[in-house]
């Protein structure tokens, strides 16, 4: 399936249109133009696909599917995590590579898009066996990646722990050359930045706090003259205290629900969290630093008992997983995988307002059903950049061998969320449509831009 296709082509369509874009470019090759444009953006440059041999602890030969796709090279080295789930395959990594791209371009971040994945449940596999499985997808892949080529991150199902034995394969291989910043998201010893690990969650709250309240606190003028085209989300009731529920307590989850919990700017109650197995539930608000220390030690899951949480003293109903979606809620911030939202359940969405803080959670055509309901969307590429903004500055880091405060590396990444959202909002609020719109014309007009000027348009 094509995600974002359509989306696509109607930013290409809309800036197209534009006379005033790339005015160089003859009238009648304007369409010759856009159909090149569509091509480029559709495909990936390149799809590398691999069956890991692995033999495992008990001696079985097990060949595993495993992918490196590289979409976009236009801006800049391909960048993108690695993911181990099992439901990985061809298509869906060849979409996350796209939203690399965009999501890269739109934060004017100096990378393409990529990314990998492997098809395991990591959790079925020894340490010693993901150990073997990181080594071999290096030794498969290495001839593609590196430094300036193509520099792989952390994503679902892995972490500093497999980036940093995947750095050191890389070094193995390639004795004698630059190797540290082949990999980002790597431990702090191993080169890896300050606050990376919380970068994701931490953005994505920022990102709503920032739409929710900063900057419609400095444009509350400006905006008071608009025709107030969020006249049925939360918006209007910003000052009362804001019901949200967080699907997904993983380290994106956890972190914005943390985040959303000691936010003083916006009152927010946290009613409802979920993870692989359960919901938890209350409506006065869930005690957040409790659970965060709970998952911390029990392997990251939630309490899913009640003697689980009598013992912790945490006050909670326990429900059925998905019915989080449907709960009565201002805000659903989505950390879990995509495609949660869609066609079945997408009527029974009652939040006014939903961040993306996985890649694709919702389909296309709820998408589409959501936005004409007046639904707020913040979309993936606008508010789960914290990660590969944060890559960016590891990457920055280790060629610098300087490293950076957390608070500096905090401050630089909501400096650069408030940069693009300030390029993108005023748009937003001024023209009536969705907010992924906005952020998919502002990534294409800069892709086209720099295809054009290095010479793939003419
Ligand atoms: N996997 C993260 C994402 O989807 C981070 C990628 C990176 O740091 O390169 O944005």
């Amino acid at each position: 399936m094509q995600r974002q296709q359509t989306i696509i082509e109607e930013s290409l369509k809309a800036i197209m249109e534009d006379e005033d874009f790339l005015p160089d470019l003859k009238a009648q090759t304007r369409e010759q133009a856009y159909n090149s444009l569509v091509a480029l953006l559709s495909t990936p440059n390149h799809i590398h696909k691999s069956f890991l041999r692995i033999t495992t602890e008990n001696g079985t030969i097990v060949r595993i599917p495993s992918f490196r796709v590289q979409h976009s090279d236009t801006v800049g080295p391909y960048k993108g995590g690695i993911r181990f789930h099992e439901s990985v395959n061809e298509d869906e990594v060849s979409n996350l590579a796209k939203l690399m791209t965009l999501k890269n371009a739109l934060h004017e971040l100096p990378f393409g898009g990529g990314k990998g994945g492997v098809v395991i449940n990591p959790k079925e596999y020894s340490i010693k066996e993901l150990n073997l499985i990181c080594k071999k997808y290096v030794q498969y892949f290495n001839d593609i990646l590196g430094p300036d080529k193509d520099i792989p991150a952390p994503d679902v199902g892995t972490g500093e722990r497999e980036m940093d034995w995947m750095m050191g394969e890389f070094k193995n291989i390639h004795p004698g050359e630059p190797y540290r910043n082949s990999f980002t998201g790597k431990s702090i010893v191993n080169g890896g930045s300050l606050g990376r690990r919380e970068s994701t969650g931490k953005g994505v709250y920022y990102t709503f706090r920032y739409l929710m309240h900063d900057f419609v606190n400095e444009h509350r003028k400006w905006l008071g003259d608009t025709e107030n085209i969020f006249a049925h989300t939360a918006l209007d009731h910003a000052d009362k205290k804001l019901k949200m529920a967080v699907q997904g307590f993983g380290n994106l989850g956890s972190v914005a629900a943390l985040e959303a919990y000691q936010c003083n700017h916006l009152k927010n109650r946290v009613v409802a969290v979920s993870d692989a197995n359960v919901m938890l539930y209350n409506s006065d608000g869930l005690d957040i630093p409790g659970l965060v220390q709970f998952a911390k030690e029990h392997g990251g899951d939630l309490p899913s008992t009640e003697q689980e949480l009598n013992e912790h003293e945490l006050v909670a109903e326990i429900k059925e997983r998905d019915d989080l979606l449907e709960l009565d809620v201002d805000v659903l911030i989505l950390a879990a995988l995509e495609d949660q939202i869609h066609k079945e359940n997408m009527k029974d969405i009652q939040a006014k307002i939903i961040v993306e803080g996985a890649n694709g959670p919702i389909t296309e055509e709820a998408d589409r059903y959501l936005a004409d309901k007046g639904v707020l969307i913040v979309p993936d590429i606008l508010a789960n950049a914290g990660g590969v903004i944060v890559s960016y500055y590891e990457w920055v880091q280790g060629r610098e061998a300087q490293f950076m405060t957390e608070d500096q590396v905090f401050e630089k990444l909501f400096d650069k969320l408030r940069e693009t959202m300030d390029t993108i909002l005023p748009q937003f609020f001024g023209d009536p449509f969705p907010l992924r719109q906005n952020c998919y014309i502002h990534s294409v007009t800069k892709l086209s831009t720099i295809m054009y000027r290095q010479g793939k348009l003419y």
